[in-house]
């Protein structure tokens, strides 16, 4: 990585009209001087330092141009309560994250992306982390970087992609007088050529401005819902695939509102329709990411496949209550609507759990993965992908072995004959997800204290707070929030 070119520090310097904004430069590492230079060059004023928080919900802090080399490094000083906030903004009672004390909101200079839809906004990833700067134990990011260490120490990598869906419309009131509604903007038909046509100038916009943030577009199309559209990025590194997925969700809406559109990734945004996944892709590589250790060389699945697939149904219930943690998550998790709702696994199994992608030809190799269907974006995907990566761990390690496959619709097959595959309904609430994954010794463990006790604590105030409140207010809020 290039040094910051003399010219543009001292032009920096200059424009700061500060000494010491010349000299917070200077200390800094080569990335971080280069966030300064683009801040320059592209003409930035503020830079968002954002993180997803226990409730799922992306929030931040923006630095001005001016202070910015010295909280490249300091971060931006956040209170601790922060991980405590719920989907609706209540602060929650968890012990450590009371009004009294601090952390810090430190950006990763690598992940600097300027906004292509808010001009003259940047925005970085960010740890929360000790005033000291060492790693806070509540932080998401670190938890899933720990996740990918652990991995690393028995020569593995993750790989992983998000391949989110999300519904677009318009918001306007409710003629009864109920809270604003989500219209969807167009009503075309599944893969129907005209969905592409209808949401054209918005998709465009939308896949210029993920390209121009480095998140490289696999695939795109109208879905099955009014209104819903698919477009995945490609599988990267996991902590990547999690920064990506994150940037994803702003661009997403970030682009509907600057077109005066309401953008939802929201699990069921509209009752009736189809809820919006965010299949959850992952393979195993090598250290050096030359093999996928997930294929067998045969065209299928290796061992290690099938034990990380064993590991993620053992823990499936608590887990999902990471990888689809709203109460609106339970609305989309249903039989027969393809969003997977019994603990099984198949061969392009739709309806099932986990699902063996075929792998492409000419690609085979890299392109065997497995595609973990309860998930949605109102997870945070640091969390989400952790726990996925310790979960499929413990089946590595215990030497699971995930029975048969299903290759059927579970929901067709009676109670008994999926008793004999072993194929249990998910939960169906998200406080029954709660209470299993409180029952996961693993999960709790990899959680920690601190992050565990505030996540729960959160997720239970939400289902309490859902529970007095009617469908149209639930669909508000995760309309509002995701
Ligand atoms: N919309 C479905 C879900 O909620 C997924 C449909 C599909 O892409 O297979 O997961
Ligand atoms: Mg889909």
């Amino acid at each position: 990585m290039a040094a910051l070119p003399p010219a543009a520090l001292a032009c920096y310097a200059d424009r700061m009209g500060d000494r010491h904004s010349a000299a917070d430069a200077r200390q800094l590492d080569p990335v971080a001087r280069r966030v300064l230079e683009r801040v320059e060059v592209d003409g930035i004023e503020l830079v968002r330092f954002i993180y997803a928080d226990h409730g799922g919900v992306i929030r931040g802090k923006a630095a001005g141009r001016s202070r910015l080399s010295e909280r490249l490094g300091s971060g931006i000083g956040h209170t601790v309560a922060m991980m405590a906030m719920s989907m609706l903004d209540r602060l929650q009672p968890v012990e450590g994250m009371g009004p009294v004390g601090e952390v810090r909101i430190v950006p990763d200079p690598a992940t600097f992306v300027p906004l292509p839809y808010a001009s003259g906004a940047a925005a970085m990833l960010s740890d929360l982390r000790e005033i000291d700067g060492s790693p806070w134990a509540a932080c998401p990011r670190t938890f899933l970087k720990d996740a990918v260490a652990l991995l690393g120490t028995e020569g593995l990598t993750p790989v992983a992609a998000f391949e989110p869906e999300f519904t677009l419309g318009r918001r306007l009131p409710d003629p009864t007088g109920g809270p604003d509604r989500l219209v969807p903007l167009d009503d075309s038909l599944c893969y129907a050529a005209a969905g592409f046509d209808l949401a054209h100038d918005y998709t465009m916009a939308l896949v210029r401005a993920l390209e121009a943030q480095g998140l490289p577009i696999e695939h795109y199309y109208p879905e099955l819902g009014a209104g819903q559209h698919e477009l995945s990025i490609r599988p990267t590194t996991a902590l990547k695939a999690a920064d990506n997925h994150v940037i994803y969700r702003e661009t997403v809406r970030g682009v509907a509102f600057r077109m005066a559109m309401w953008a939802s990734l929201a699990p069921k945004p509209i009752a009736g329709q189809a809820g919006n996944g965010a299949h959850l892709h992952v393979s195993l590589w090598d250290t050096d990411l030359e093999h996928n250790l997930f294929a067998d060389g045969k065209g299928g699945l290796s061992l290690l496949g099938r034990r990380f697939i064993a590991g993620v149904l053992a823990h499936l219930p608590g887990l999902v209550a990471l990888t689809c943690p709203s109460v609106n998550s339970y609305r989309r998790l249903q039989p027969r609507t393809w969003a997977s709702a019994y603990a099984c696994y198949g061969p392009d199994n739709r309806e099932a759990a986990v699902r063996i992608c075929s792998p492409m030809s000419g690609n085979v190799e890299a392109s065997t993965n497995l595609e973990i269907k309860p998930s949605d974006s109102s997870a945070n995907p640091y969390l989400s992908l952790g726990a996925v990566l310790h979960a499929g761990l413990d089946g590595i390690r215990r030497k699971l072995d995930p029975g048969k496959p299903v290759t059927v619709d579970p929901d067709t097959l009676t109670e008994k004959a999926r008793a004999r595959l072993g194929c249990e309904r998910l939960p169906a609430s998200l406080a029954e997800a709660l209470d299993a994954l409180e029952a996961d010794p693993l999960l709790m463990d990899a959680l920690g204290p601190l992050r565990s006790a505030a996540f729960l604590a959160v997720k239970r105030s939400e289902v309490a707070d859902f529970a007095r409140q009617d469908v149209a207010y639930e669909t508000f809020q995760h309309l509002r929030a995701f």
